[in-house]
């Protein structure tokens, strides 16, 4: 289909788009809003996504409001993630597991599901170059994506998952791992300079080491020791090359995932919780390269 400017062209007389958006605080960096619009447009989908800056304090009223509006749903983001949690009905399995969400989806009765998309989006873009049975992952960091990542790659079969943290913090998405999931999840202190195990078939960085402003920070790893038979990826969607992606197109690595291809494929499955709709990642990656200027 042929994208259109406007959804008005595709609904010329039906002035009252369905909404979705997101509560985060920061919100202005966050580039969902423009990729997600790009695929309403592209598939005529009568849609608006409204990004908002909402922290705590305001989460409990936005939440009514969106609510009071007839949104289908929304996102959350930083600091919103586990909050929301206690604003909404219900929660999907693997959300339940995590302990977070970042999708909620509001029915037609104004009961609300809360979804995890960002592990499920991670393990769709790690699918479609590899399958994840069996697979030795090192996972970099413990935080809100690690748990979501961790918990979704285990799901989906991984047998091994090595964590590394800064701090003994990490020691409880091990703990989860092994009681909740199939996988075999083992701790490592992240506090010296780390040599990737050479049977290590996934890695992946889940800390924000790298981020936007902080492009010139390095995850404390051996770049050496990346094979070029491992799938490496990145959760940092800005920028799109950071030292860590780079390092591993360097070293040769036949997969290599910025986090662009993990934030495309979390709204793909977020628009399908609210419109029915299976959209095209492509034009949301295309969307995403242009407000990036790649
Ligand atoms: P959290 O703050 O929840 O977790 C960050 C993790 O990184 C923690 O384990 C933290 O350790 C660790 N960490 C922090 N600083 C360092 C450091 N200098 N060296 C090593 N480890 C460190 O953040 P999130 O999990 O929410 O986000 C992590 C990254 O994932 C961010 O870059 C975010 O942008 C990205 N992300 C991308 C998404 C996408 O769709 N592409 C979706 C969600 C997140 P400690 O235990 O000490 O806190």
């Amino acid at each position: 289909m042929d994208s259109k400017d406007l959804n008005a062209e595709a609904y010329p007389l039906d002035f009252l788009p369905r909404l979705v958006g997101s509560f985060a605080s920061p919100a202005s960096e966050n580039p969902t809003v423009a990729i997600v619009e790009a695929a309403f447009r592209h598939h005529g989908l009568h849609y608006r996504y409204i990004n908002c800056e909402v922290g705590h304090d305001q989460l409990k009223a936005a939440v009514e409001g969106a609510k009071a509006m007839g949104w289908r749903g929304f996102n959350c983001s930083i600091p919103n993630k586990v909050e929301v949690i206690k604003y909404i009905d219900d929660l999907g399995e693997s959300a339940r597991i995590i302990g977070a969400v970042n999708t909620v989806i509001i029915e037609e009765n104004g009961t609300t599901r809360g979804e995890n998309t960002d592990g499920k989006g991670f393990v769709k873009a790690i699918s479609d170059v590899t399958s994840v049975q069996g697979k030795r992952v090192v996972l970099l960091g413990a935080g809100g994506a690690a748990r979501a990542i961790g918990v979704e790659m285990a799901l989906a079969g991984v047998s091994e998952i090595m964590v590394l943290n800064i701090n003994e913090s990490g020691r409880a998405l091990v703990d989860l791992l092994n009681q909740r999931t199939p996988a075999k999840a083992t701790f490592v202190l992240w506090n010296h300079t780390f040599d990737i195990p050479a049977d290590t078939d996934i890695v992946i960085n889940a800390t924000p080491v790298g981020l936007y402003p902080n492009v010139e920070q390095r995850l404390n790893i051996h770049a050496e020791t990346l094979k070029p038979n491992m799938v490496v990826a990145d959760c940092i969607p800005n920028p799109v090359y950071t030292h860590f992606v780079k390092y591993a197109i360097g070293r040769g690595c036949q997969h290599v995932l910025p986090g662009m291809n993990m934030l495309v494929n979390q709204a793909v499955i977020a628009i399908k919780y609210w419109t029915g709709e299976n959209v095209d990642a492509e034009v949301m990656r295309k969307e995403l390269k242009r407000v990036f200027g790649l």
